[in-house]
Formats: structure tokens, C-alpha cells, sequence
């Protein structure tokens, strides 16, 4: 498989969805969001900008904008869908439009460096054998006096920190790329240009970054390509996910949003929820008296001097126990403890084996594999089934 960084992500956010639609090939016709249409018409615009100012026609705002108000009429459609329920689509339009404002008037007459693409697809290889290859397309490539820029235009409504940029991947495959292709530039600039902050975030990558990330990509493709499970991971993606129906954590949501409301309410996980959640409550708040009466109980005994409490059917006994307590882990004070009792030959009476975190580095095989498979012979499989009630957020309501 050829890989881009949006596949390596969609691995990360989602196993379960990456295995869908890249290994399963599960075509769906896809629902464009609002956030993805914005973004394409926005991106197409200023293509047009940059191909035209390259043949010396400048663009004017006015022609900018009446060839967005014209995309996005030709590719509206009524399968886009907005998520998030207080944005309508003027809402989404006007953002978009102000976004090509915001960098229409920042860059014109746009002649700060040379563009040499619009759209560009790369493609390069992570290893000498060719074996782990990359592709990706950069909104726009750029040079002025041998330093070569690689542009990316972000319409999203959130802005990340310098710090989650300069370890971005996308833009530093397309560093590597460019490298390759011109291998006379003195130094290349990655340059995000978040259009509805009005704000450039620009990062540089030394070879030794390119290096780590390319093993480290190498790393994540073997990951991928020797998996054996595909999790599902929910996160605020899901609401954009083609693929509710075949995941356990959507699947639910998915039927019941089909039923109507004769059908919702008469749906047996809908109903055993509900009562799991009103009885969970009557449990709080029982809980929460019993603690009250609990805490008097104390008071009580200390009081009188009382160790066992006698009722008319019960008694309760009070067992007041004193310990010594010691530093929490990752302290330097626990550190030293570690040390005292290692150096005095008494560690292997106090320490035990951390079963917990050694499942952990069973299952996500973080340890050498021939170790895994000689610990793994030690353990027997066992599943646990834990229920956790929660509020819906706020794109799960009805
Ligand atoms: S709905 Fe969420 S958890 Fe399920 S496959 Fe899609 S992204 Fe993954």
C-alpha cells in the first residue's frame, strides 16, 4: 500500500475505520461535511489565484469572490451535512468567504515568492529499497532565492500551538519531497496559512527531524501492516464517520436514528439504558446518604469510645487503622526508596509484579516479540465487561 499522511492519520484516529475503508475497501457514498465542502472550495479558489498570477493575470478580490459564490452554487448538494446543529450554511459560506478576504488583502499583489505549483502530488520513499512510499499533494510550492516554501491552507475554526507544528507530519513529508525534487534549495520553509485567524504559522525541520520521522513512519506502517486488531476509537470524528453501521460504538446510534419515534421508544437498548440510568441515579443519591450516615457513625464511636455499634437487626463495627504511607510513583523520593531497599537486598519482598501494565505490553506488543511470546505463555485469556453510563454530548441528542 502507498501511503499519505491523512491514511497514516486515519489509522491513528481509527483503526476500525482505516480497516473499513482501506483494507476492506467498503465503499460508501460518501456524505461530504460542510467543514470538507468549505475547505475544497476555498482550496480551489486560491489555485485559480496562483495558476493565473503565474501567467500575470492578478486576480481581484471581486473576481475571487465571484468564483467561490460560483463553486459553491455548481457543487452544493443535499447530501452535505452540517454536524454541528448551531451553524447553518450561510453561516459556513460567510466563513469561507471571510477567509479568502483575510488572504486576499494579507498577500496581494501576491508576488512574495515564486509559485512553481498549485495542487502538486508528490510522492517519495521513506528507504533506500523503496519499499515504504509516500504520496500527498501540496496546496502549493513556492521558492525565492533558494528557499522553497511549502504552503498549506487550513479553513478549519481552530488554531493548534507552534509546538503541535513543529512535530506536524504532513508538511514535513512534503519537506522531504521537495528536497528530492530540487535538491539546490538551501533551505525549505513549511508555512500554514489558517485563513479565519488571519495568521501564519511557519516551521523548519533540520535533517535529524526528517530522519526520526522517517523511521518513525517506517515503525508506524510495520504497525499497520502486521496488525492484527483494528480497534474502534471514538472520538468527536465519529460524527463524520462513514461507517456507523458497522461499529460497535455507533452502531447503536445509527439504528435508533432510523426508527422514528414510535420505533425509538419501544427499542430494547433504548429502554434498558434508560432504566440503567434511572436506577444508577436513585443509587447516587442513595450513596450519597448512606456516606452522611456513615461519617455520623464515625464521629459517634470516636466520641463515646465505641468500637462496635449495636442496631435493632445489625450492628456496624468501627475499625479505625493506622499506616505508614510512602512517596507516589515517579517521584524522586520514590526513586530513592527503590534504590535504599534494591542496594539492601530486600526489593523482591516488597515489590510485585505489575500484572496491569504487563498486559498492557502484551497487547500492544511494545516489548521484543520473542519476550512477549514467552510471557504471553504465562498468561491465560480472560475478558472483563465493564458498563459506564455517561451523558450524550451535544451532536448525539436528537
Ligand atoms: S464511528 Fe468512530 S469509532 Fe466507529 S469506526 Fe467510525 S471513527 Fe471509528
Amino acid at each position: 500500500m502507498i501511503y499519505s499522511h491523512s491514511r497514516l492519520q486515519a489509522y491513528e484516529n481509527c483503526p476500525l475505520k482505516f480497516k473499513l475503508r482501506y483494507l476492506d475497501h467498503i465503499k460508501r457514498e460518501e456524505a461530504e461535511s460542510i467543514e470538507a465542502f468549505v475547505g475544497k472550495r476555498v482550496h480551489e479558489v486560491l489555485q485559480k489565484l496562483y495558476e493565473e498570477a503565474l501567467l500575470t493575470r492578478t486576480n481581484t478580490l471581486g473576481d475571487l469572490l465571484n468564483y467561490y459564490d460560483l463553486l459553491w452554487k455548481e457543487n452544493w448538494n443535499d447530501n452535505i451535512t452540517i454536524v454541528r446543529k448551531k451553524y447553518n450554511k450561510e453561516h459556513y459560506y460567510q466563513f469561507g468567504r471571510k477567509g479568502i478576504e483575510n488572504y486576499y488583502k494579507r498577500y496581494q499583489p501576491f508576488d512574495q515568492s515564486i509559485t512553481i505549483g498549485t495542487e502538486m502530488k508528490v510522492n517519495f520513499d521513506l528507504d533506500q529499497a523503496g519499499k515504504y512510499k509516500i504520496t500527498g499533494y501540496i496546496d502549493r510550492v513556492a521558492h525565492t532565492n533558494g528557499i522553497y516554501e511549502a504552503h498549506d491552507y487550513k479553513t478549519g475554526a481552530s488554531l493548534p500551538s507552534q509546538k503541535h507544528l513543529d512535530t506536524d507530519r504532513q508538511l514535513a513529508f512534503y519537506q522531504i519531497a521537495i528536497q528530492e525534487k530540487w535538491p539546490d534549495a538551501k533551505e525549505v520553509r513549511l508555512i500554514w496559512h489558517y485563513l479565519a485567524f488571519d495568521l501564519d504559522l511557519i516551521s523548519k525541520r533540520e535533517p535529524a527531524d526528517l530522519e526520526k520521522l522517517k523511521m518513525d513512519t517506517i515503525t508506524l506502517i510495520d504497525k499497520i501492516e502486521t496488525a492484527k486488531e483494528f480497534p474502534a476509537i471514538e472520538s468527536g470524528l465519529c460524527n463524520w464517520c462513514e461507517y456507523p453501521d458497522l461499529c460497535p460504538k455507533r452502531k447503536h446510534f445509527y439504528i435508533v436514528e432510523n426508527l422514528g419515534e414510535n420505533g425509538y421508544f419501544k427499542d430494547k437498548g433504548v429502554s434498558l439504558t434508560n432504566k440503567y440510568a434511572q436506577l444508577a441515579g436513585e443509587k447516587e443519591k442513595i450513596d450519597e446518604k448512606i456516606n452522611i450516615v456513615k461519617e455520623q457513625i464515625i464521629q459517634y464511636a470516636c466520641k463515646e469510645n465505641i468500637e462496635i455499634i449495636k442496631g435493632n437487626d445489625h450492628k456496624v463495627k468501627v475499625k479505625i487503622t493506622s499506616r505508614l504511607k510512602f512517596p507516589g510513583k515517579e517521584t524522586l523520593e520514590r526513586a530513592a526508596i527503590d534504590s535504599l531497599l534494591k542496594d539492601e537486598g530486600k526489593w523482591l519482598e516488597v515489590s510485585d509484579l505489575n500484572a496491569v501494565t504487563l498486559s498492557k505490553i502484551c497487547k500492544q506488543n511494545t516489548w521484543d516479540k520473542s519476550l512477549i511470546d514467552k510471557v504471553r505463555e504465562f498468561a491465560t485469556e480472560e475478558d472483563t465487561v465493564s458498563v459506564y453510563l455517561s451523558q450524550l454530548d451535544e451532536y448525539e441528542e436528537d
